[in-house]
């Protein structure tokens, strides 16, 4: 099963990529992990996506492309895989269709993780990854024994850099120009369901389990 998450930064859509590709054995694609990625190796793709990212805009879309066609034809991408953070405006959905067309692997879903404004701002401001197991929390709503699991095992929790303030308010309005328009692209292809991203992780993750009938 191919799946695209679609939703705004904070939407929920890293933690339920994670959940799925745990108890679904779907890949998770996440490009801004990717692209983290390569910006901590200090690689040439890094130093080109660094600024952008930083600011909280779109990287450009050779970059991203490049690293979706490498990456969804890996091993581990054969029983299916969740693109998570990707595409983020209608070149790149447009690309991926042509690819997954040329591959023919098509998309069986797209899956919009709808959440309120007011609680995106504080899901992202209070995002952390523990350094040790790289597990995602949040210092609003994660359960103390959840956090306390993290510093206990030694772990510190690490804020991204472009979940301050300063970029969100960017982040967001690149989201609602660029981003948001593939719903109805994705809407107008008959691949669409929509879920409230609002709620305990739990309820989200059976609302998607739900939609996507598994
Ligand atoms: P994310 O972790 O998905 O919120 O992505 C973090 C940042 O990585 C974004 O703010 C962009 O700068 C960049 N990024 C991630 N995915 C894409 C994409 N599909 N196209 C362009 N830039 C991206």
């Amino acid at each position: 099963m191919r799946i695209v998450f679609l939703g705004a930064p904070g939407s929920g859509k890293g933690t339920q990529a994670q959940r799925l590709m745990a108890e679904k054995g779907l890949a998770q694609i996440s490009t801004g992990d990717l692209l983290r990625n390569a910006v901590a190796s200090g690689s040439e793709l890094g130093k080109r996506a660094k600024a952008a990212m930083n600011a909280g805009d779109l990287v450009s879309d050779d970059i991203v492309l490049g690293m979706i066609a490498e990456r969804v034809v890996h091993d581990d991408c054969k029983d299916g895989y969740i693109l998570d953070g990707f595409p983020r405006n209608l070149t790149q959905a447009e690309a991926l269709a042509k690819l997954l067309t040329d591959l023919g692997q098509p998309l069986d879903f797209a899956v919009l993780l709808d959440v309120d404004m007011d609680i995106l701002l504080k899901r992202i401001t209070g995002r952390r990854t523990c350094s040790v197991t790289g597990k995602l929390l949040n210092v609003y709503f994660s359960s103390q024994s959840d956090l306390a699991e993290c510093t206990n095992a030694g772990g510190e929790l690490i804020q991204r850099a472009d979940d301050n303030e300063a970029t969100i308010g960017n982040r967001l309005t690149v989201y609602r120009e660029q981003t948001e328009p593939l719903i109805d692209y994705y809407r107008s292809a008959n691949l669409l369901q929509v879920i409230s991203g609002e709620g305990e992780m739990n309820e989200v993750y059976g609302r998607l389990l739900k939609v996507l009938k598994i």
